[in-house]
C-alpha cells in the first residue's frame, strides 16, 4: 500500500527496545542532517498519506519515541489532522513520545556568522553528521530471517485487516496512561440516533467499518410466536471513522449524527466493548419468507409478502412497502 508503514513496524519489532525513529516525507531534501541517535526513515509519500494509525503502530511494536519531521512540509500543521489529533491527546495524558516537528523546532540555531561578499554578516549553520537514511518500502532484513533462521520477534504487530478507525483507538489506548481523563477532546467517531428505524440492515452493510450492527434479542424460541424479539441498532464508537455512509444511505431518512463521541468513551470500550444503541423496536419473524419486519400491527407476514397473498396476480409492489 503507498504510504504504508507495515515493513518499518516490522522492522521495529525485531529490534531491542527503545528505537527512536524520525520520519521524513518521500521529498525532504536533507533526510541524513539531524540527530545522530535517530533512525530515520523516508516514507515513500508525503507523510500526509501516512495513516496515523501506523504511526501510532510503531510505538505498539516497540519504538520508544517517533518523530514525525515536517521542517520542510509547505504545510506542516495541516497535514495529518487525525495524526494532531492523536498526538493531542497524547500530550494532555502526559505520553511525550510522539513528537510533530515543526519548521520552528528544527531549524537549526544559529551558531555563528560569515560575511558576503558585500561584506555583510550571515549566521552560519552549526555543521551536523551525515546518517543513514532508511527507505520505508525496503527496510533491511535480518541476516537470520534471509537464512531461513526464523522470522525472528514480531511482537505487537497489529491485524492488517482490522478498520483504520479501530487500529487508531487500540493503538492509542496501549499508551495512554491507566488513569488517563479526556474530558474535552473530541474523537472522529459521530454520535448516532436513528428514530424510526425499520431495521432494514442497510446502514449496516453499507459501513465500511462494520461499525453497526442489528441485535435480536428476547423471543420464546417456538414457532408460533416466530418471534417477537426487541431489535436494536447497535454502534462499536471503537470502529466509526465518522465517515457518514450510513447516515447518508438510510433510505427511511431516519438516522442522523449527533455529534461526536469523546475520546473518553471511546477509549474505555477498547478495555470493555460496549455498543452504543442507535434505535430500538419491536420486530417479528415473517412466516413465509424469513425477514425481519417490525410490528406496527396484528399479522404474522412482512408488508410484502401480506401484500403478495393479498394481491396473488398483481406483479407490481406498491412503492412504499418495496424491499
Ligand atoms: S437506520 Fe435506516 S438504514 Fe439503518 S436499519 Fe434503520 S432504517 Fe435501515
Ligand atoms: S459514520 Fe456510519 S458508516 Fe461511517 S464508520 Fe461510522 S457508523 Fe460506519
Amino acid at each position: 500500500m503507498t504510504g504504508s508503514l507495515r515493513s518499518v513496524a516490522r522492522w521495529v519489532a525485531r529490534q531491542d527496545d527503545g528505537v527512536i525513529l524520525e520520519l521524513v516525507c518521500a521529498e525532504h531534501p536533507a533526510p541524513a542532517l539531524g540527530d545522530p541517535a535517530r533512525t530515520v526513515v523516508r516514507a515513500a509519500t508525503c507523510l500526509a498519506e501516512v495513516p496515523a494509525h501506523e504511526i501510532l503502530e510503531l510505538f505498539t511494536a516497540g519504538a520508544q519515541t517517533v518523530v514525525v519531521r515536517r521542517d520542510e512540509c509547505a504545510q506542516p500543521h495541516t497535514a495529518n489532522a487525525l495524526l494532531d489529533a492523536a498526538a493531542q491527546v497524547l500530550a494532555s495524558t502526559g505520553v511525550d513520545r510522539l513528537h510533530l516537528s515543526g519548521p520552528e523546532q528544527t531549524a537549526p540555531e544559529q551558531t555563528g556568522e560569515r560575511r558576503t561578499l558585500l561584506g555583510r554578516r550571515r549566521p552560519r549553520a552549526p555543521r551536523q553528521s551525515r546518517r543513514e537514511v532508511l527507505d520505508a518500502e525496503r527496510m533491511p532484513v535480518p541476516r537470520r530471517q534471509v537464512l531461513g533462521l526464523g522470522a525472528g520477534s514480531a511482537r505487537g504487530l497489529a491485524d492488517e485487516y482490522a478498520p483504520d478507525a479501530q487500529r487508531l483507538t487500540t493503538a492509542l489506548a496501549a499508551l495512554l496512561p491507566p488513569s488517563a481523563s479526556l474530558p474535552d477532546l473530541l474523537s472522529p467517531a459521530v454520535q448516532l440516533r436513528g428514530k424510526g428505524c425499520t431495521a432494514c440492515g442497510v446502514c449496516v452493510r453499507a459501513c465500511p467499518a462494520d461499525a453497526l450492527t442489528l441485535r435480536h434479542l428476547g423471543g420464546s424460541g417456538d414457532e408460533a410466536n416466530a418471534a417477537l424479539l426487541m431489535t436494536t441498532l447497535v454502534q462499536d464508537p471503537t470502529r466509526c471513522d465518522g465517515c457518514l455512509a450510513c447516515v447518508q444511505i438510510c433510505p427511511e431518512d431516519v438516522l442522523t449524527a449527533q455529534g461526536r463521541w469523546g475520546w473518553d468513551a471511546v477509549l474505555a470500550r477498547v478495555a470493555t466493548p460496549a455498543p452504543a444503541p442507535v434505535a430500538s423496536l419491536s420486530t417479528a419473524q415473517c412466516q413465509r419468507c424469513r425477514t425481519r419486519f417490525p410490528t406496527t400491527g396484528a399479522g404474522t407476514l412482512c408488508p410484502v409478502c401480506a401484500y403478495r397473498r393479498a394481491n396473488p396476480f398483481s406483479s407490481r409492489l406498491p412503492v412504499d412497502i418495496r424491499p
